[in-house]
């Protein structure tokens, strides 16, 4: 397992960032195994064409400053993602104008325009042993994984692993989420494209994150840290940890660890900094289903009961009819095709998503790309009932 070091930051202010992922790569010797003149990869995370301010995508003048460190080693930088929905040129260019990309070019970077993509094979995959993957990925002597910590309505967080999802090109993504709509699958699913790509360093966003409605329509909420590491998955334990999510909440962690990747517990983990000093106690974390850890034996009844249960107490998406504008995106989106669009008196397009619940995977595709937040994480009162109850007897084991 490799260190994490974690750095204040207090805000996006070119000298202080500078300074925090200066000194957070030092502490973990990130850079020193990049050689003079690599070709280096940074897959940031650039989800939708969202301004820097809104906390959706990697800020970017932590970008610029990793760029210019990497530039002070000669080496070719290339920025890229495949955010949700068409992969090409006109799509990405509005994304990279409107998530501030131009800074990152002017300190020397590139931005990916090859959009082709390929197949390939992972003989060492718990689940995803073919998969299809953004070429401008080959060839790279290095690939930086540099992602926001924000809410994720069916992982509950987005961090490190959850980010190299972005390597599926955005149209095959739903099609990833029908393939894979049991949690701990598309979990395994993220934990193969890490151990495929192994990217050579992870870097964590967490100066202002997302909480709420994440990852895209949730709010801005500072956290005012800096986080990296070689190991996404202790990254990833430390950044549940700094928004109050428990590691059991979190499927990534939960099944990284029982991959035997990383403890569950962040003080089991070689932290280079204080991670309690960032905590932010009344972080707004999103419901999940999977701390009911249904057929992990902790209650029998509910490991009998457990499939009935699983579609019954799901998190499942939950319209505000007053915010929808009818657009039809969801119902376009949505992998399982459990959304028809309905009449509605609601808005003027005269239209509103009907979900049927039976067709329903929970994978808040929907959500993530509602263009107006009219889509929200709704968990089931029982649920939230069991959940308390069940942490309350973990609490005094
Ligand atoms: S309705 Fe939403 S959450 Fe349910 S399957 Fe469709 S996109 Fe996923
Ligand atoms: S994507 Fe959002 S705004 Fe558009 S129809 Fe669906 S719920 Fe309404």
């Amino acid at each position: 397992m490799a260190r994490v070091a974690i750095r204040g930051c207090e805000d996006y202010e070119y000298g202080a960032v500078k300074e925090a992922l200066g000194g957070a790569l030092a502490a973990i010797g990130g850079l020193e195994q990049i050689k003079d003149g690599s070709k280096v990869i940074i897959k940031a995370n650039l989800v939708s064409m969202a301004k820097p301010d809104d906390a959706v995508t990697t800020h970017p003048a932590l970008l610029c400053a990793l760029v210019e460190l990497l530039k002070e080693k000669h080496c070719t930088v290339i920025i890229g993602d495949s955010p949700g929905g068409l992969y090409n040129a006109a799509h990405l260019d509005r994304v990279y104008s409107a998530t501030g990309m131009k800074d990152a070019v002017a300190k020397g970077a590139e931005l990916n325009r090859d959009f082709s993509h390929a197949e390939t094979r992972f003989d060492g995959a718990a689940v995803a042993k073919v998969f299809e993957y953004t070429s401008y990925l080959d060839g790279a002597d290095h690939i930086i994984n540099f992602c926001k910590l924000k809410t994720h309505g069916m992982m509950a967080m987005s961090c490190a692993v959850k980010n190299m999802f972005g390597v599926v090109p955005g149209v095959f993504k739903p099609e990833y989420h029908y393939k894979y709509p049991n949690y701990e699958d598309f979990a395994n699913m993220l934990i193969d494209l890490n151990e495929y790509f192994k990217p050579s360093l992870c870097i964590v966003d967490a100066v202002v994150g997302m909480e709420g409605n994440g990852p895209t329509m949730g709010e801005p909420r500072r956290i005012g840290a800096l986080l990296a590491s070689r190991d996404p998955y202790a990254l990833d334990v430390c950044c549940a940890h700094l928004i109050g999510l428990k590691s059991e909440d979190v499927p990534t962690v939960v099944e990284s660890h029982r991959r035997g990747l990383t403890p569950m517990n962040v003080s089991e983990i070689d932290v280079d900094g204080d991670v309690e000093r960032f905590v932010v106690p009344d972080y707004k974390i999103l419901p999940t289903k999977s701390s009911l850890q249904f057929g992990k034996g902790s209650n029998k009844f509910l490991n009998f009961i457990s499939p009935i249960a699983d579609r019954c107490l799901r998190s499942r998406p939950i319209l505000k009819e007053d915010v929808c504008i009818g657009c039809g995106k969801c119902a376009s989106i949505c992998p399982a095709k459990a959304i028809t669009m309905k009449s509605s008196k609601a808005n003027q397009k005269g239209l509103a998503p009907r979900i049927k619940k039976s067709v329903c995977i929970s994978c808040f595709c929907c959500q993530e790309f509602c263009p107006v937040g009219a889509l929200k994480v709704h968990r089931p009162i029982i649920a939230r009932i069991i959940n308390r109850t069940s942490r309350a007897k973990k609490s005094k084991e």
